[in-house]
């Protein structure tokens, strides 16, 4: 399913991916640029952006198309107000620390605002209030706290008790000055100042490894391979597992939207509420309507999942509110969380000297992908970065969310060794059309696939990535992986990071 940001791109055709595309086709051709970024999101493209305006000569690699993995499917809510963030900060580690998170998030904002302005990149961006609200009495202290730890930092947010909402809350804290855009529309204009100053896209090329080779890297694609002296791994997920070991500190986590014309004029700001059921909420423009999207449904990635639970809950909700409004796009995607709620930015591992990474931005990667291309691009050119010290990869801080952790563990092992030792799900001829399941087929284990007219698919339900026996996903009609979060389409086609190979396929004939 696709997103509404996806649809409106393509129908306007604002930005034509073919054109990036070159037809390097044979294999073992070497190009030589200074810095390689692998991944084409909002990460990957502002390092782009920020580097090639420095006047490096960057080549950016995307296995599918511009943004068309998380970016392409996010709410694009540009805040630093990341839920009920700051009171954590403070007490987990100390004032400073969370001062300039908050710092370095709302400089995010404000540079977003001036690359936009200065490249005349037309986005829909508009600054909107933003609020972490609440229906619930409970839930009040949490609100009362929050608001006491950001005036505490010298940030100015409120606490109100009526909002533009179709419902009545008990309270809000809001954040003024945040902003939303439509994220596309956002990347094919850094796209386009990129290949102004020089810069190569190539899309529909996937990097499989990146080896060190005397003082230069080389990355090697199924395209060709790339010498350069700096790797930015931005493929949103890292997928080079040692060093680094980033598939031990982040999980994935799923999240839903959808987008209706609620046939009524519309509120302003962006909303998110403070605690379960999360449901978020913005407005957007479409062929000149103005769509209301609604978020939620959040569940671990590779865990079970129903329509009801997730696209049911929100739409129901949207009747609730918007009776007789018309739900016109539904979509899902997953963001990294690490274990301890802070991104990692910054030296990939101190094996890999001149590799970079950002990740785990949580849902928050409008501004933490600003942030994190900023401190790139200063580690690049050797200027101090006042806010590289918060996401330094290689921390060995305490792990503030034990039972994550714990979670985590306990499903990775599991998962392993169920590959080995758990009997099928269910057989064969209980599978019914349009839903899958694993079944044993001579001593093996076999992931099928009915479709709606009965036709099978058949293929090795054991992830790519690390191993892991896959789960079926009966809403996306996907195999997704309870350790690490990588998907698979029906068929085996990889879909999803970190894994990027497809899955064995069975033919049962
Ligand atoms: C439902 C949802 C709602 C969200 N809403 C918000 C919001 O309102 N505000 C906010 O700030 N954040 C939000 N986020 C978070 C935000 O969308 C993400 O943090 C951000 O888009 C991540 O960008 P990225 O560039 O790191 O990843 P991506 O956009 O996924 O880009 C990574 C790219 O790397 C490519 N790639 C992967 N592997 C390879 C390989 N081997 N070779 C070549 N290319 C590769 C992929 O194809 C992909 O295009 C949301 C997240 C979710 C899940």
């Amino acid at each position: 399913m696709n997103s509404l940001w996806i649809s409106d791109s393509n129908e306007n055709k604002l930005f034509d991916t073919k054109l990036l595309e070159k037809n390097v086709n044979t294999q073992n051709i070497f190009l030589e640029t200074d810095i390689c970024i692998v991944g084409a999101g909002i990460f990957g493209l502002t390092c782009a952006y920020y580097l090639s305006k420095l006047g490096y000569k960057v080549t950016v690699l995307e296995k599918y198309k511009i943004g068309e993995k998380t970016t392409g499917h996010t709410t694009a809510k540009i805040t630093s107000q990341h839920g009920f963030f700051y009171d954590y900060l403070t007490k987990s580690y100390g004032q400073k620390f969370a001062k300039d998170y908050l710092e370095a998030n709302e400089q995010a904002i404000s540079n977003v605002k001036s690359i936009i302005d200065s490249e005349k990149i037309k986005c829909d961006f508009e600054y909107q209030n933003n609020y972490v609200y609440t229906t619930k009495k409970e839930d009040l202290k949490a609100i009362k706290k929050e608001i006491s730890a950001v005036q505490n930092l010298g940030f100015n947010c409120e606490f109100v008790t009526k909002t533009g909402l179709p419902f009545e809350i008990e309270g809000a804290i809001c954040f003024k000055n945040q902003a939303q855009f439509h994220p596309l529309k956002y990347l094919f204009g850094l796209c386009k100042s990129i290949q102004n100053q020089g810069g190569q896209i190539y899309t529909d090329t996937t990097v499989f490894d990146v080896k060190k080779e005397s003082s230069d890297y080389i990355t090697f694609s199924n395209n060709f391979n790339i010498k350069s002296k700096y790797v930015i791994i931005a493929t949103h997920y890292p997928f080079i597992n040692f060093p680094g070991f980033y598939f031990t500190k982040m999980y994935q986590s799923t999240s839903y939207i959808i987008a209706i014309d609620p046939k009524k004029t519309l509120f302003k700001g962006m909303y998110i509420s403070a605690s379960n059921p999360i449901f978020s909420y913005r407005t957007a423009k479409y062929k000149n309507k103005e769509l209301l999207l609604i978020g939620g449904g959040d569940h671990k990635t590779g865990n079970p999942c129903s329509y009801k639970d997730s696209y049911g809950l929100l739409e129901k909700e949207a009747k609730k509110y918007y009776p007789n409004c018309e739900i016109l796009f539904r979509w899902n995607t997953r963001d990294c969380i690490p274990l301890d709620k802070i991104p990692y930015i910054g030296a990939y591992s101190s094996m890999m000297p001149h590799m970079y990474v950002g990740t785990g931005f949580k849902k928050w990667g409008m501004t933490s992908s600003n942030v994190a291309a900023n401190i790139i691009a200063d580690m690049i050119c050797g200027k101090k970065n006042k806010f590289a010290y918060l996401f330094d990869p290689s921390r060995l801080k305490p792990i503030k969310n034990r039972n994550e952790l714990k979670n985590m563990i306990i499903q990775s092992t599991n998962s392993l060794l169920l590959n080995k030792l758990k009997s099928a799900n269910m057989n064969f001829d209980e599978i019914t059309n349009d839903s899958g399941s694993i079944v044993e087929i001579n001593h093996d284990k076999v992931g099928i696939y009915k479709n709606p007219e009965g036709k099978i698919y058949a293929v090795k339900p054991v992830c790519t990535h690390l191993g892991c026996l896959l789960s079926w996903n009966d809403v996306d009609k996907t195999w997704d992986c309870p350790c690490h979060g990588s998907r698979f389409n029906f068929d085996g086609k990889n879909l999803y990071d970190p894994a990027f190979k497809d899955l064995e396929v069975y033919n049962l004939e």
